[in-house]
């Protein structure tokens, strides 16, 4: 789907509540976000309102948008959708200037922008988990700020890794599949044990991980083979971490290409930005998956 084709299949309001009906209540019964009784009457004056008499005798009056991330909100949800759909499309991420310049008024506050890309990130973190299969790649990076562009007393004189100011990200994907990322404080092999036993199938056929000594103990749980970047070996048969190093390039062009600074506290929505745009790469509806978790 192009952006035209995008457009004309929402032409108004109307068709962008309808939509937004269908992706809530696929199955057609709508539901109080309150109390999730399901014994809700449509108003006939107020397209896309419902009254539930279970939570409040008087009766309480829901919209489409209501529990949902679009709600209190000036905005149209076809200025929310356009926002979604830019970023959906955008592999190595959006700026909110940008977006602000695409689909805002030159008066719109920046914080506009950036506060709605925010909240359809966070949206898009609470995707339902699965335990990787196959082959799984397991790693860890560092991402933020260079230490050249701090103040004199933020500067931490370490150059790279734990001790440097960057925040941690550990990250595992399956050759063909899902990916999983978060951010981890350290990167002792209790921290990197508990997520890779979290992330990863008792099932799967092998991870792979690079020689740092956290991942030393994974052989217990899991088949485990790791390839020695330190002696210059990178590929050893199946055993390499060569997809989740692509994820991460990915991830760190796409930070400081578009966003510059992302500082620890946002890091998370932009994890879940990538992550969610990856495990739905294939999938024809990836704009309808997105806005269900809206
Ligand atoms: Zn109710």
């Amino acid at each position: 789907m192009n952006f035209n084709q995008f457009m004309a299949a929402f032409p108004d309001e109307s068709a962008c509540r309808q939509y937004l009906a269908d992706r809530r209540w696929p199955d057609g019964k709508v539901t109080c976000p309150r109390c999730g009784n399901e014994k809700v009457w449509a108003l006939k004056s107020r397209p896309f309102h419902w009254q539930c008499q279970q939570c409040n005798k008087t009766g309480y009056r829901f919209s489409v948008i209501a529990g949902t991330i679009f709600e209190n909100t000036n905005y149209p949800l076809l200025t929310w959708f356009k926002v979604l759909w830019t970023i959906l499309q955008s592999k190595k991420g959006m700026s909110s200037r940008q977006l602000g310049r695409m689909f805002f008024q030159e008066t719109t506050s920046t914080r506009t922008p950036w506060y709605m890309a925010h909240r359809l990130r966070a949206a898009m973190r609470d995707e339902e988990f699965k335990q990787l299969m196959g082959i799984v790649e397991v790693d860890e990076t560092f991402i933020g700020g260079k230490d050249k562009n701090r103040h004199w007393n933020k500067k931490t004189h370490v150059t790279g890794g734990e001790g440097s100011g960057k925040t941690g990200v550990i990250g595992a994907i399956s050759r063909k599949g899902n990916v999983l990322c978060r951010i981890i404080e350290n990167t002792d092999t209790a921290t990197l044990d508990r997520f890779v036993r979290e992330s990863v199938s008792d099932k799967v056929d092998l991870v792979a991980t690079d020689e740092h000594s956290g991942y030393r103990f994974l052989k217990e749980y899991f088949p485990h083979e790791a390839v020695s970047h330190g002696k210059g070996e990178y590929v050893r048969g199946e055993v390499h971490t060569n997809n989740i190093e692509s994820f991460w390039s990915l991830l760190k062009r796409g930070i400081i290409g578009q966003f510059h600074h992302v500082s620890k506290k946002y890091l998370p929505l932009y994890l879940a930005e990538f992550q969610f745009r990856h495990n739905h790469r294939k999938d024809a509806d990836i704009f309808g998956a997105a806005i269900a978790g809206c």
